[in-house]
């Protein structure tokens, strides 16, 4: 049944209740790190931290990888939510190392924050009670070049892969003659980054409070690494 606006805002409204109601009892949820029930945004980060350290260094927590065996069914509790690239080679559950049931993931080229993304970062936050928002770019992107080539030609490219390129410009317009693409791409993350405390009063108001954070990161292809950025 699709979550209408109503009876969105109806559970949002009560979030912190909503966000039990839905895990309680969810064994599954059992994760790498532990059940997911709401961590501080510290230590949301501190376990994506280990679990990147992990999976850089190939040390990833074995799996039996049948998804009914990972799956909670009955329930999700998602820590953190991710915004990232639709980049075939950008994984965030295998970037951080994680199971089903752990990440709350947005992607779109380019990991821009537009209307259904926001909005599902905000059921993240306020119905399933993830405490931490990740926009990860990534080395490398198609999307950061694209828009890198349209501003110096003045050539958009056709419907609709321009609202991809829209998204982005804003974010690299204000940089220096003579950066690099890594730049533009750091530039990216972080711009989206504050695009969903700019667009969303919801998740503002979370991340006032300290019941939420916002960080951005350049995950590395070649690394498997993730620098954190903001
Ligand atoms: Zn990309």
């Amino acid at each position: 049944m699709p979550v209408t606006r109503r009876t969105f805002l109806a559970v949002a409204g009560a979030s912190a209740a909503g966000a039990v109601a839905l895990g309680a009892g969810s064994a599954a949820a059992m994760a790498a790190e532990g059940p997911s029930a709401r961590v501080s945004p510290a230590e949301a980060l501190e376990r994506l931290k280990r679990g990147n350290t992990r999976a850089a260094n190939g040390r990833t927590v074995q799996r039996n990888y049948s998804p009914l065996a990972q799956t909670p069914a009955k329930g999700q509790e998602p820590f953190a939510a991710v915004v990232s690239c639709a980049d075939s080679r950008v994984v965030p559950d295998t970037v951080f190392d994680m199971v089903p049931g752990n990440l709350f993931v947005v992607r779109n080229a380019g990991n821009s924050i537009e209307e259904v993304g926001l909005g599902s970062l905000e059921y993240g936050v306020a119905v399933l009670g993830v405490s931490l928002i990740v926009v990860l770019g990534h080395t490398r992107c198609g999307a950061v070049i694209a828009t890198e080539d349209t501003i110096k030609t003045g050539e958009m490219p056709p419907p609709s892969i321009d609202s991809v390129v829209q998204a982005i410009e804003p974010a690299l317009l204000p940089l220096p003659a003579g950066h690099s693409i890594d730049d533009a791409i750091a530039a990216n993350a972080t711009y989206q980054a504050r695009q969903v405390q700019a667009l969303s009063p919801l998740i503002a108001k979370e991340t006032a409070a300290g019941t939420v954070g916002i960080v951005s990161g350049l995950y590395g292809l070649a690394s498997g690494r993730v620098t954190w950025l903001a």
